[in-house]
């Protein structure tokens, strides 16, 4: 091997190396995602057979319609008529796959579940009709929440220390 060989092998070396260090980073952050996803096996959790239905931000679904002047209000319970933000959730952040509305006193806010067939979820919402052993889950489209339905079926939960 001359020098100039021995100098490109040398340069590839450190080339893989840089490039692997450069990876670490990444490889941590899916670590990170992961957790947050689901729940660490060790934690203590509980099965419990609930009634779920499914929700989507619609109307039909959360209970508000456009007023006269075009704008989204609640359509029925104390705060009908009053402003409605679509897809806000009692936690304040937007509903998104994954969320879930059950009755916080059975199932505090940060509650995580694996309901089968949906995957994880956190309850971060409420409805007036969400009482006891039923959570209704967030689908993105009305037709998938259709589709769910209402289900009767084992929930893993775990519940925020
Ligand atoms: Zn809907």
């Amino acid at each position: 091997m001359n020098i100039q060989n021995k100098k490109i092998f040398i340069w590839r070396r450190i080339s893989v190396i840089i490039l692997l260090i450069l990876l670490i980073p990444f490889s941590n952050a899916c670590t990170v995602f992961q957790y947050q996803l689901r729940p660490p096996i060790v934690k203590p959790h509980k099965v419990e057979t609930l009634q779920v239905t499914a929700y989507c931000a619609c109307g039909e679904c959360c209970g508000w319609e456009y007023n006269r002047f075009n704008k989204p209000v609640y359509s029925y319970g104390p705060r009908k008529g009053k402003r409605k933000i679509v897809g806000k959730t009692v936690s304040g952040i937007m509903a998104h796959a994954g969320t879930i509305a059950a009755d916080t006193k059975l199932y505090p806010m940060g509650t995580i579940m694996y309901i089968k067939g949906y995957g994880y979820g956190t309850v971060e919402d409420r409805g007036s009709a969400i009482q006891g052993k039923h959570i209704d889950i967030f689908f993105k489209s009305h037709e998938q929440a259709m589709e769910w339905g209402n289900q009767t079926m084992e929930v893993t939960i775990w519940l925020p220390r």
